[in-house]
């Protein structure tokens, strides 16, 4: 059996069965994105570390290897109708320009058929642009296929790429502007679970739905395969050919527009996807800021901010309770430093009495020492006669340094 993992995911069923197998073709699959269980394969032929940790078993197809591979390890699915990469559509925006935008939104493919547009380059091969007419414009070359969606867009993009070799259509699918590839993320980070109460219901996050969708619809295009490539290239010829002999005609075939619908629906289906990725990961829920960049606000403080005529401009009154939460970690600092606390009773203080009351005549302690300098130190530097945050900050940390240089 040959190695699988990263593959393709073809069916559109998680499990299998009346056993509830995982289907080894469908999104959970173990051959595709890894053991469940460290080091065991499916059917448990293998299953030590030390012998068989890296073969895949002949059996059932499923690496030996760590469970965590189902945490980092991407699927695919392989489309028989390329679509536009969700990311790039700004690009393909320039291309169809404000007239035919609607070209892009596979929710509108219906409404299309009815006007005619074509896609031109121009002779110095630099611009692309969707036009109404195949008339003979002066310094553009109009590729003569109707378009009348999605696939035929990308058909005739496909034309100047291939046919005419130009480089500014070709990187637009060396570049993955345009994919047939749509990956699939790692199952551990899209999770299924059985309902607790009906267990015969599965819940899922709504990635896997959209998945499901593009492989069920992917599924159904692909008795299409053959005969798609196949006549793509017989109307490449044929277009060649009207070229060679000065023949004007266009690329007319009831075949495309049902390429387009089907082209349309695979696009809506992708679009989801990347939505909902973006989902996951943007915003003040998504995985970023809810796990990356930890807690934001950890010493920050909110307040109504009012004005006080009897303070200079550049002055803020902030009361203790507040100064408490935003001074925090110079507090602990004071504590573990001259107070001689340990620390697991600064973590107590940290984590279990982040009350101000708590720790309220400590804290003005704290005050005390931070804003008024022993009588002996005075003379520090004459800098520090003003006593802004900023200078006694840095008039403490000198402090430190010289009771530090003391100890040496
Ligand atoms: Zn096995």
């Amino acid at each position: 059996m040959t190695e699988r993992l990263g593959g393709e995911v073809t069916s559109i069923k998680f499990y299998t069965g009346k056993y509830s197998n995982i289907d080894e073709n469908g999104l959970l699959s173990e051959s595709i994105f890894g053991p469940i269980h460290d080091f065991r394969c499916r059917c448990g032929k293998l299953n030590i570390e030390s012998i068989d940790g890296g073969k895949v078993c002949d059996r059932c197809g499923v690496l030996c290897g760590p469970s965590d591979l189902r945490l980092r390890t991407f699927g695919k699915i392989t489309l028989v109708f390329p679509v536009i990469k969700s990311t790039k559509r700004k690009y393909f925006k320039k291309i169809v320009g404000s007239q035919h935008k609607h070209l892009l939104d596979p929710k509108k493919a219906d409404a299309l058929a009815a006007t005619s547009r074509y896609l031109a380059v121009t002779h110095t091969a630099d611009t692309l642009k969707v036009v109404n007419t195949m008339n003979f414009v002066q310094g553009w070359f109009v590729v003569p296929i109707r378009i009348t969606g999605l696939y035929s867009f990308i058909l005739s993009l496909k034309f100047v790429a291939e046919v005419l070799g130009l480089d500014i259509a070709k990187e637009l699918f060396e570049k993955k502007y345009i994919i047939d590839v749509v990956k699939i993320l790692p199952p551990d980070i899209r999770p299924v679970v059985r309902d607790p109460k009906k267990r015969s219901e599965l819940r899922y996050v709504e990635i896997n739905k959209h998945y499901i969708s593009l492989i069920n619809q992917n599924n159904q295009n692909k008795p299409m395969k053959d005969i798609v490539r196949q006549k793509e290239s017989d109307w490449f010829d044929k277009i060649r050919y009207n070229l060679n002999n000065e023949i004007v005609d266009e690329i007319v075939d009831v075949a495309i527009p049902e390429y387009d619908a089907a082209t349309a629906r695979c696009q809506y289906y992708v679009d989801k996807i990347y939505e909902s990725i973006f989902e996951g990961i943007s915003g003040k829920t998504g995985l970023i800021r809810s796990s990356i960049l930890g807690k934001t606000i950890e010493f920050s403080a909110r307040s109504v901010i009012v004005i006080d005529p009897s303070l200079e401009s550049y002055k803020i009154k902030v009361s203790k309770k507040i100064l408490y939460r935003l001074w925090f970690p110079y507090f602990l600092y004071y504590l573990s430093k001259f107070k001689d606390y340990e620390f697991y009773d600064i973590f107590d203080i940290h984590t279990q009495e982040r009350n101000f009351e708590d720790n309220k005549e400590i804290f003005d302690e704290f005050l005390n020492w931070f804003c008024q300098p022993e009588s002996d130190e005075k003379n520090i530097d004459d800098e520090f006669e003003m006593s802004s945050v900023k200078s006694l900050i840095r008039r403490r940390k000198i402090e430190q340094e010289m009771l530090e240089d003391a100890f040496d």
